[in-house]
């Protein structure tokens, strides 16, 4: 058993703990509360004092593309118009990349996600061996959701028979932490049957599902009306497309995919009316808001999300479209982003000017215990509490630019981010401390990325 103590103890399902601890054995949470109280309990265990600190639980990430991170700070130029972008992405990821690149750009994240202080990861993933070699390299908790591709109706069945194949397939690679789920791209790269099928089968066999949704305006535009760069793009491949004429979330309703409870990244273009259909299937949102600013998709009602009692995460998205993955960051910008124009997400009825601010308590809690929810892993994690699993970081207090740390939660939010990051925990394995990850080479993991970038650009 060990103690880890520290002047601030954020449990995140009770309040914070002022000259706190956490008493760990093997992989689990033993006790958590005053550090008076603990080590007069467990008098015989070594303590890790971090003193002017904060321990939190470990930040979740509910949206990343571990796969793309070599492409950081690349296609930056095709950025303003999203269809050309995810075009060049994904033939850069099947025409350029080789199998050994995916693998080292996945454990570049995962590297990044370690040293930011997250211990678990909601991954989507084309090639999803890479992204369960990367998470199990590094130590990080999480689910791999294999990606589908499919918008051609006549090729559905061909495309269903294909991923039950890779399902099983992939079947081998999961561990107690590291689990598989499924992930329908979006719904202008996965037919209306294609869908129906995937949902069924990943309720049927309990997997957990994800998808991107209302995310662009182009979406919006192929979903109501059948027209803009989407609907030009399925024309131009010979592909049929119907416009169902309502929005993105009543047409998953209508599909029965929000029958499997998915985790829906991004949920921009979503009206109360959505949200309220959202909250009734208990399905769950990945808030994106760096991605979606940087993307000039907009931004996400994070404010109604909470009022309807979404599970609702936090997530980077790739570090393509970020480009970091940086969870107390995206908290800052969620926390920020939902009051820049002194109205609750753009909602101009005038009767939201004060009271629906994003505080930060809300937004630790959605880049913690939320992420968990979001993903259906808050059994396990997501929260400081006896009995679930040590998935913790230590969040250094002490440097200037946080000082001095009047309120906690401000300090974490608004001061701090990925760079003050001490120590990060995956059920009791230390896998980053002091500014050096703990489970893999970071010299030679540099040394391969820089290799691998140049051979890229050339
Ligand atoms: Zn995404």
């Amino acid at each position: 058993m060990i103690i880890y103590a520290a002047q601030w103890v954020l449990p995140i399902s009770s309040p914070p703990i002022e000259s706190g601890a956490l008493a760990v054995e093997g992989e689990r949470i033993i006790a958590v509360g005053a550090r008076a109280h603990l080590t007069e309990r467990f008098p015989e265990a070594p303590i890790r004092d971090f003193a002017r600190a904060a321990i939190l639980p470990g930040l979740i990430n509910a949206h990343s593309h571990l796969e793309l991170s070599l492409l950081r700070n690349a296609l930056e130029a095709d950025e303003a118009d999203f269809f050309a972008w995810l075009r060049r992405i994904t033939i850069t990821r099947l025409e350029r990349m080789t199998e050994e690149d995916l693998k080292l750009s996945a454990l570049l994240g995962a590297a990044e996600a370690a040293r930011a202080g997250v211990t678990c990861t909601g991954d989507a993933s084309d090639v999803a061996q890479a992204s369960f070699y990367a998470l199990r390299e590094v130590g990080l908790r999480g689910i791999v959701y294999k990606e589908v591709f499919g918008p051609d109706v006549r090729t559905a069945r061909e495309q269903f028979a294909k991923m039950q194949e890779s399902i099983a397939a992939l079947r081998e690679f999961e561990t107690e932490r590291v689990l598989l789920g499924l992930s329908p791209h979006a719904p202008y790269t996965v037919s209306a049957p294609l869908l129906e099928m995937v949902a069924t089968y990943a309720r049927e066999n309990e997997l957990p599902m994800m998808m991107h949704a209302a995310e662009s305006q182009a979406e919006t535009d192929l979903m109501l009306y059948g027209r803009g760069p989407f609907a030009e793009g399925l024309a131009r491949r010979g592909i049929e497309w119907r416009a169902p004429g309502i929005s993105t979330i009543q047409y998953l309703a209508r599909l029965g995919v929000l029958g499997a409870r998915p985790l829906l990244a991004h949920c921009i273009r979503t009206d109360d009316a959505d949200i309220a259909t959202i909250a009734s299937f208990d399905a769950r949102i990945a808030h994106c808001p760096k991605s979606n600013a940087k993307l000039g998709h907009g931004r996400a009602p994070f404010t109604r999300f909470l009022r309807h009692g979404v599970k609702v995460g936090l997530g980077s998205d790739s570090v393509a479209s970020n480009n970091t993955c940086d969870i107390l960051e995206e908290a800052r910008f969620a926390a920020l982003v939902s009051r820049y124009d002194g109205t609750s997400d753009g909602d101009s009825s005038g009767d939201d000017r004060t009271g629906h601010r994003v505080s930060a308590a809300q937004a630790l809690h959605a880049a913690t215990l939320g992420g968990a929810r979001a993903l259906g892993l808050d059994d396990r994690t997501g929260s400081l509490e006896a009995g679930k699993e040590a998935d913790f970081t230590v969040i250094a207090l002490d440097h200037l630019h946080q000082l001095p740390t009047h309120d906690v939660q401000a300090a974490i939010v608004f001061s701090s981010s990925a760079n003050d990051v001490r120590l990060t925990v995956v059920a009791g394995r230390e896998i980053f401390r002091e500014g050096r990850l703990l489970t893999i080479d970071e010299d030679d993991l540099r040394r391969r990325l820089i290799e691998a970038a140049n051979r890229l650009r050339s």
